[in-house]
């Protein structure tokens, strides 16, 4: 913690600029020795202030590049320490030869996510913000960005402490309570404790339900495609990829036999598991076919099932039909375009909920219809959409742990237990949500959460 570290701060290439960081006791004396100003005496950098001046190598006093420096004074700065950021020009051979130099004087290379290690542990911000640094740089779409930014920005962390501070307060009346048990005081407490503890129970248990729609804020919603061979599957997945115009990733997949593709439908994306296998054995589906629905289904949020309608039903349709009746299914017609083989009477027998969705991949006809369709089902209600939501399975799990803490509380009150009974579980709810805060932690789960971020954040 007392060393000094630097890191590159702007992806590894070439570029307009890139930002080498350093953070620590030593970074205003290793940038003096380096870093020379034509009006100021390196080591009068005022802080907050922008200096041009130049990198100079200290053995050749040869000059590396031009360089913009600000120096952030402890604990005004992004780690809560003393903080430089040195902008050079964006080239990887002078940034990384820029960077050795920093290391040759004195500075540590950072690790993966050590600056924003280093924001915690110095309490400029807490866990679940800092968890939020990571989201904000990953988000791919506008909810994911609204939702990390008012995690960065503290409004999980707010609703979090103020239930800490409510549940603090109850159990120290309770300990009260159990130091000067004055009777008729001590049942009115009860009362009020009781109430209280409800109250806060059920406002975890309203976050708890917010994760079904954080995480799909944050990681996007996980959609199978399943249909037979040649029903279009790929021409759809990549109408869906031209349509939405925006910069695309593809996400090799998790498993061997399934590949994941990023869209982004409005203001979500959607990860689309093309459960490849169906496409891949164009024997009957039957029930390897089946087993692979059921697999996409079971990782996905939505099973987004296409029929060939220029093709009469087979066994495999009448199979998969059954199969998906009841089931997360939005089913879509593809090739509509041609002259169609199903007539409206058998479409309206087979899917009696809602009529499929008729589209072309080709012709792009209806395509607009399934993304409405599409981003219908997966945001679901949407009366939460301005309130605060849990996107990760620590916060989930954690908020879990504590409204079960504090409905055991509730159950020992109504038992008639001794306040002692009742103080032991509101103290684990207490740890429960100081946990998700980084109040308390364990090194290794900071290696976890920091290990997810780059080098220099
Ligand atoms: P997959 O096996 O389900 O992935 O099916 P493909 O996407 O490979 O498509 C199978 C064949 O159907 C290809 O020859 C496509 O060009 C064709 N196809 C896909 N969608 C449509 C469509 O909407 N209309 C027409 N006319 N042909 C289509």
């Amino acid at each position: 913690m007392n060393d000094t570290i630097a890191a590159i701060a702007t992806p590894a290439g070439e570029g307009g600029v890139s930002i080498i960081r350093i953070s620590g006791e030593q970074s205003l004396s290793i940038v003096s020795r380096l870093f020379h100003s034509r009006r100021n005496l390196p080591d009068e950098l005022r802080p907050h202030h922008v200096y041009f001046g130049e990198i100079r190598d200290p053995a050749t006093a040869r000059c590396l590049d031009e360089a913009l420096v600000i120096y952030f004074k402890a604990p005004k700065s992004y780690t809560a320490e003393d903080v430089i950021e040195i902008n050079t020009h964006g080239g990887i051979f002078v940034t990384s030869r820029i960077l050795q130099l920093i290391l040759d004087e004195g500075a540590r290379l950072a690790e993966p996510g050590e600056f924003t290690r280093r924001a915690f542990l110095n309490g400029r911000i807490d866990l679940s913000q800092a968890e939020a640094v990571t989201d904000l740089i990953h988000a791919s779409s506008e909810r994911a960005l609204r939702s990390a930014v008012s995690q960065l920005k503290g409004d999980l962390s707010r609703q979090l402490h103020a239930m800490y501070d409510r549940l603090l307060a109850v159990l120290a009346q309770l300990e009260a309570s159990i130091d000067f048990s004055e009777e008729g005081l001590k049942f009115q407490k009860r009362e009020d404790s009781l109430k209280e503890i409800q109250s806060l129970q059920n406002e975890l248990q309203t976050l708890i339900e917010t994760y079904r729609q954080g995480k799909i804020f944050r990681e996007g919603a996980a959609v199978a495609l399943v249909g037979k061979p040649n029903v279009g599957k790929s021409s759809l997945l990549n109408a869906l990829l031209r349509e939405d115009r925006a910069i695309v990733t593809p996400m090799p997949g998790t498993t061997r036999d399934t590949l994941e593709e990023r869209v982004r439908i409005r203001d979500i994306h959607i990860n689309i598991i093309d459960a490849a296998g169906l496409r891949e054995n164009p024997e009957i589906i039957e029930q390897e076919g089946i087993l692979r629905a059921r697999a996409a289904l079971e990782r996905s949020d939505l099973a987004l099932v296409i029929f060939d309608a220029s093709q009469p039903l087979d066994d495999n349709d009448n199979l998969l039909i059954k199969y998906i009746l009841g089931k997360n299914a939005l089913v879509a017609l593809n090739k509509s375009d041609l002259p169609q083989a199903w007539d409206e009477a058998e479409l309206r027998s087979h899917f009696p909920e809602a009529a499929p969705i008729k589209i072309s991949a080709t012709t792009l006809l209806g395509l607009d219809e399934l993304a409405d369709a599409i981003y219908r089902f997966v945001m679901g209600d949407r009366s939460l959409q301005e309130t605060v939501v849990i996107s990760r399975e620590r916060h989930r799990q954690g908020l879990v742990a504590a409204r079960d803490a504090l409905k055991k509380s509730c159950e020992s009150f109504a038992q008639g237990l001794s306040e002692e009974f009742v103080a032991v579980d509101i103290q684990v709810a207490l740890d429960c949500l100081g946990a998700i805060l980084g109040k308390t932690f364990a090194e290794d789960l900071l290696d976890q959460i920091f290990g997810e971020f780059c080098i220099g954040k």
